[in-house]
C-alpha cells in the first residue's frame, strides 16, 4: 500500500501544558486516542480505495466517500485545534492583535461582540460538531461556522482561522455535561498569533 498517508501530529505544547483549562488526562485521551482514531480511520479508506482499484473490484463508492470525509474532517480540524491554542500566559489567552483586531473589530464591530457570538455559535452545535472562524478571500469577510460532526456545513474554499471542539469527548472529563464551562476555558488557552498568522497568510 502507498505510504501517501496521514500521521498524528505531535503537539508544540506537552500534555499539562493547557492545564488547568484541559487537563493532561482531558487532552492525552483527546490527541492520542480519539485523533489518532480519525487518522487511522482516513488511511483504511485510502487502504481500501486503493486496493479496490488494484482489484478492479466494486465498493460502496457513496458510504466510502462519506466515510473519508468524516475521518479526513476529524483529522484535519484537530491538527487545526491543536494550534488554535497554547499554555495560558505563554501564547495563550488575551485578545487578539494586528490585523486580526483589526478585521475582526470591522466585522463584529467589537471583540466582544465576536467573543459573544463565537461561543454561542459554539454551545449551540447540536450533538457533536465544531465551532469555527472563517475568512472569506473574495469579500474579505470573516464569517463563523457551526460544522456538524467533522464535515457538514464547511463552505469549500473558506480559509478556516480557529476552530473549536465541541464534541462531547473534548471536555467530558473536565467539564463533564457543562460545555459552557469548556468553552469560557477556551478562551485561556487560544493563540491568538497563530490565527492572526492564518489570517495574514489567507488574505
Ligand atoms: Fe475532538
Amino acid at each position: 500500500m502507498s505510504d501517501k498517508k496521514y500521521s498524528l501530529p505531535e503537539l508544540t505544547y506537552g500534555y499539562k501544558g493547557l492545564e488547568p483549562y484541559v487537563s493532561e488526562t482531558q487532552l492525552t485521551l483527546h490527541h492520542q486516542k480519539h485523533h489518532q482514531a480519525y487518522v487511522n480511520g482516513a488511511n483504511a479508506i485510502i487502504d481500501k480505495l486503493e486496493k479496490s482499484r488494484k482489484d478492479n473490484s466494486d465498493i460502496d463508492i457513496k458510504a466510502t466517500l462519506k466515510e473519508l470525509s468524516f475521518h479526513l474532517g476529524g483529522n484535519i480540524l484537530h491538527t487545526f485545534f491543536w494550534q488554535c491554542m497554547a499554555p495560558s500566559g505563554n501564547g495563550g489567552g488575551g485578545e487578539p492583535s494586528g490585523k486580526l483586531a483589526e478585521v475582526i473589530t470591522e466585522e463584529f464591530g467589537s471583540f466582544d461582540r465576536f467573543k459573544k457570538e463565537f461561543t454561542q455559535a459554539a454551545a449551540g452545535v447540536e450533538g457533536s460538531g465544531w465551532a469555527v472562524l472563517v475568512y472569506c478571500k473574495v469579500t474579505n469577510r470573516l464569517f463563523i461556522q457551526q460544522v456538524e460532526k467533522h464535515n457538514v456545513n464547511i463552505v469549500p474554499g473558506f480559509a478556516v482561522l480557529m476552530a473549536l471542539d465541541v464534541w462531547e469527548h473534548a471536555f467530558y472529563l473536565d467539564y463533564k455535561n457543562e460545555k459552557p464551562k469548556f468553552i469560557d476555558a477556551f478562551w485561556n488557552i487560544v493563540n491568538w498569533s497563530f490565527i492572526n498568522k492564518r489570517l495574514e497568510s489567507s488574505m
